[in-house]
């Protein structure tokens, strides 16, 4: 592993690509690893973990990211999709946007949704409501958690707008499911 120098702390911030090659930096948050020049969203510093070679970051455990492909090889539209499905199970309970999950995602909202599309048939945002509604699911079925409570811990704006979403996909209200 590298120090997190001035001078690269400040490459990193500018997106300095003169940097490139030099080093690369993990972001310990996202797992994922960029060159300087990476236009993804500026990591805190106490996130960064850096590394002289793409190699070393993907030993430690980091993925590569979509936007800069540190390692010159683009990731696939499969393994891009696979990080795509491992966001949405991990930020499902937030109030996740198109465009947010394209910045978590390393790429654009337009593209991420062509190319999942693409691989899978269906829209991310489709599968994001498909994993809240299961984890909904689970919920009325091993909890006494209140149905407005289950709906927030889902990440649904409002009780009312869950179970219309639920009623929609399994044909009967969340109440009368459980
Ligand atoms: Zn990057």
């Amino acid at each position: 592993m590298a120090n997190l120098t001035a001078q690269r702390w400040q490459a990193i911030q500018t997106n300095d690509a003169c940097q490139d090659g030099r080093f690369f930096y993990g972001v310990t948050s996202t797992g994922i690893f960029c060159r300087p020049s990476c236009h993804s969203r500026l990591p805190r510093p106490e996130h960064l973990k850096l590394f002289l070679t793409a190699e070393a970051a993907l030993t430690a455990g980091f993925r590569p990211c979509k936007r800069c492909r540190p390692t010159g090889q683009p990731v696939t539209a499969t393994e891009w999709v696979t990080e795509i499905d491992r966001i949405i199970a991990t930020h499902y309970a937030e109030s996740l946007t198109l465009a947010e999950l394209a910045q978590l995602a390393h790429g654009a909202p337009y593209y991420l949704h062509h190319v999942y599309q693409q691989q899978t048939g269906q829209t991310p945002l489709a599968t994001l409501k498909q994993v809240r509604l299961q984890q909904a699911q689970q919920l009325l079925r091993t909890t006494t958690q209140p149905i407005s409570e289950i709906a927030q811990a889902c990440g649904f704006q409002s009780a009312a707008y869950f179970s219309t979403c639920f009623k929609q996909v399994f044909g009967q209200t969340p109440r009368r499911f459980r």
